[in-house]
C-alpha cells in the first residue's frame, strides 16, 4: 500500500504552519523539513506571535553571532569592561546581549534545559549560544539558526571552565545578591546563572532568578552563562514581567516544548541516517505504532518483574497493546498445506518499539506476542534499537543513539513511558502526544492504578523555587499563578496545564 508518511507531505507542513524558517539548505540537515513527515500531524495552535518573534530572534542572532563584527565587540567587552569609555558603554547598551548555555547531566536534561535558556534569550532579547566544552554533544543536532553558528569559539573566550561552575561560583546571581551587590552600577561584565537542582538548597540565592530582584540585577549584565538541568519554563511563566509576552506567543500554555523543542532540535544526519535506517527496516509497515519507554531510578527501586507487570496491566487495561490468547496455539495463522481451513490476515500491524537502557522488558514483551497470539487478531511486533546498560552522557555515539530513539519514540501513534524522565518528557513533547505515565513505584511495587494519561504533553519541572517572591517566604509554586499546576508524575514538580 501507499507509504502513508508521503501522503502528509503538504507543502504548508514542511515549516510546520511557519515554525521553522524557510532559509536553510536542505542536504545539510535533512531532518529539518522532514521530521514533521514521520509524525502525527501536530494538533497544537501556533500562535502568529510566535511566529515573528522567532524571525525576529533569527535577525537577531544573524547580527550577533560569532564571527560578526558585534560579536567581536561584545568580547573584547568582556575581556576588558575597564577600558570602555562612557561613549563605548552608551554604544554597549544598544549592542547585542548573550546568554551562554553549558550541557550538563542526561541528554533529555539538556534539551529541556536549553530549550528554557532559548524562551528566556526570546524573552529577554538575548542571544543564546552553545558552549560545548567536550566533543559529547559534536555531531548530534543541526544549527538550528539560519545564516549564522550558535556555538561559541572556544579559543580565547574569556570565561573559562564553565563546565564546572557551580553553587559556590562567585559571580553568580545568588552570590552576587548575597554580597548585596545586585544594582551594580556599571553592571558586572557576566554573571553566572546556576539553576540546577541544587539550587534551591537553605539560603542560596539562586531561586532569587524567579523573582523580580534576579532579573533586575541580570537586566544590564551583557553576557549570562547558565548551567541547569531542569526544565525551567513554567518557572518563567511566574515572573510578572514575562506574564504579558508570554501569554502573547503561548495563548495555549500547554504546547511550550512541544513548539520550541521542534523548532530547536533538529538531528544531525548521521544521527537521521540511523533514525531513518531503523524506522525503515523495522517500523515504518506497521499500521500503528506503539512507543514503550522503560526507565529506571536508583531513587524509585522496583524489581524487573514488578515493572514489567506494571507495563502490561497498563498496557492491557488501557487497550494500549493487545491482550493475549492464554492457550496456545491462539490465533495462530495456518502454514501452507497444513489443511486448516482459513489463512488468517492479521487484523491490523502494530509495531511496538521499546526503548530502554534494559533489554529485558523488550524480551519479554517480544515472548508474550510469540507464545500467545494477540486477542483480535493483531500482528504486533516488538523492536528495542539498543540496550546499553547505563547512562554515559560524555560519549558522543552514546548521545547519538540515545536522540535517535527519542526520535523514533515521537514517531510514536501511542505512548506509554516512564514517569519523572527527561527522556519521555522529550520524546512524546516533539510528538505532541499525551503519553500514559508508568506511575512511580511506592515502596517497591507498581502502584494502583499503574498508568495514568498525562493530563498535559508538557515537561515537568522537577525543582521549581517554592518561593513566594512577594511574601519572601517559602511558598508553593504550585498555586502561584493560573497555568501552573503540580505535576502528576512528581509531586513537588510544576508544568504548565
Ligand atoms: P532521564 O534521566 O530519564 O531524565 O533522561 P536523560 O536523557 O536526562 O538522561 C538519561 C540518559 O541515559 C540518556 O540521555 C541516555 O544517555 C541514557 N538513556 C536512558 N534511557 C535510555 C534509552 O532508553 N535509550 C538510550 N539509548 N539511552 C538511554
Amino acid at each position: 500500500g501507499a507509504d502513508p508518511v508521503v501522503k502528509v507531505a503538504e507543502p504548508q507542513d514542511r515549516l510546520l504552519g511557519g515554525l521553522l524558517s524557510p532559509d536553510f539548505n536542505d542536504t545539510s540537515c535533512l531532518s529539518r523539513y522532514r521530521a514533521s513527515l514521520y509524525r502525527r500531524r501536530s494538533l497544537h495552535v501556533l500562535s502568529s506571535h510566535l511566529v515573528s518573534a522567532l524571525r525576529r530572534y533569527e535577525s537577531l542572532h544573524r547580527h550577533c553571532s560569532p564571527g560578526t563584527s558585534a560579536y567581536e565587540r561584545a568580547v573584547a567587552r568582556l575581556r576588558s569592561p575597564s577600558s570602555s569609555n562612557t561613549s563605548d558603554a552608551a554604544a554597549a547598551l544598544s549592542e547585542c546581549m548573550y546568554l551562554v548555555w553549558t550541557p550538563h547531566a542526561g541528554l533529555g536534561n539538556r534539551m529541556l534545559s536549553l530549550t528554557s535558556a532559548f524562551l528566556y534569550a526570546l524573552l529577554t532579547g538575548r542571544v543564546l549560544l552553545f558552549h560545548r566544552p567536550g566533543d559529547d554533544m559534536n555531531d548530534l543536532f543541526c544549527e538550528p539558526f539560519p545564516g549564522a553558528t550558535w556555538i561559541v569559539p572556544e579559543k580565547d573566550f574569556p570565561i573559562r571552565g564553565m563546565e564546572r561552575f557551580g553553587i559556590r561560583t562567585r559571580e553568580s546571581l545568588g552570590n552576587a545578591l548575597g554580597r548585596g551587590e545586585g544594582g551594580r552600577d556599571p553592571p558586572p561584565p557576566w554573571m553566572y546563572v546556576h539553576l540546577r537542582h541544587d539550587y534551591t538548597r537553605p539560603g542560596a540565592r539562586d531561586r532569587f532568578f524567579f523573582c523580580d530582584d534576579g532579573q533586575d540585577a541580570l537586566r544590564r549584565v551583557g553576557w549570562v552563562v547558565l548551567l541547569s538541568d531542569n526544565y525551567f519554563v513554567p518557572g518563567l511563566f511566574l515572573i510578572p514581567r514575562y506574564e504579558r509576552e508570554l501569554s502573547r506567543m503561548f495563548p495555549r500554555r500547554d504546547a511550550v516544548f512541544h513548539h520550541l523543542g521542534r523548532y530547536l532540535f533538529h538531528p544531525s544526519n548521521t544521527v537521521w541516517g540511523m533514525v531513518m535506517r531503523y524506522h525503515g527496516s523495522y517500523l515504518a509497515k506497521a499500521e500503528e505504532r506503539v512507543g514503550v519507554q522503560v526507565r529506571t531510578f536508583a531513587w524509585a527501586p522496583i524489581s524487573t518483574d514488578e515493572l514489567y507487570g506494571q507495563i502490561v496491566s497498563c498496557a492491557h487495561g488501557e487497550n494500549i497493546l493487545p491482550r493475549v490468547h492464554e492457550s496456545s496455539p491462539g490465533n495462530a495463522t495456518a502454514t501452507p498445506g497444513s489443511g486448516q481451513q482459513q489463512q488468517q490476515q492479521p487484523a491490523r500491524r502494530k509495531a511496538v518499539l521499546v526503548v530502554s537502557l534494559h533489554g529485558e522488558y523488550y524480551e519479554r514483551i517480544r515472548d508474550m506476542y510469540y507464545e500467545h497470539g494477540a486477542a483480535g487478531g493483531d500482528a504486533v511486533s516488538v523492536f528495542q534499537p539498543t540496550h546499553l546498560g547505563g547512562q554515559r552522557s560524555e560519549e558522543r555515539m552514546h548521545n547519538q543513539k540515545a536522540l535517535a530513539e527519542m526520535m523514533l519514540l515521537s514517531f510514536s501513534d501511542v505512548a506509554l513511558t516512564s514517569a519523572a524522565s527527561t527522556f519521555g518528557y522529550v520524546s512524546h513533547g516533539l510528538a505532541g502526544l499525551r503519553p500514559w505515565v508508568l506511575m512511580i513505584p511506592v515502596r517497591k511495587k507498581a502502584p494502583n492504578p499503574p498508568c495514568r494519561l498525562a493530563a498535559t504533553i508538557e515537561p515537568c519541572f522537577h525543582t521549581p523555587p517554592h518561593y513566594d517572591c512577594q511574601a519572601r517566604t517559602k511558598g508553593d509554586n504550585g498555586k502561584t499563578v493560573r497555568h501552573v499546576r503540580h505535576c502528576e508524575d512528581l509531586k513537588d514538580g510544576v508544568q504548565l496545564v
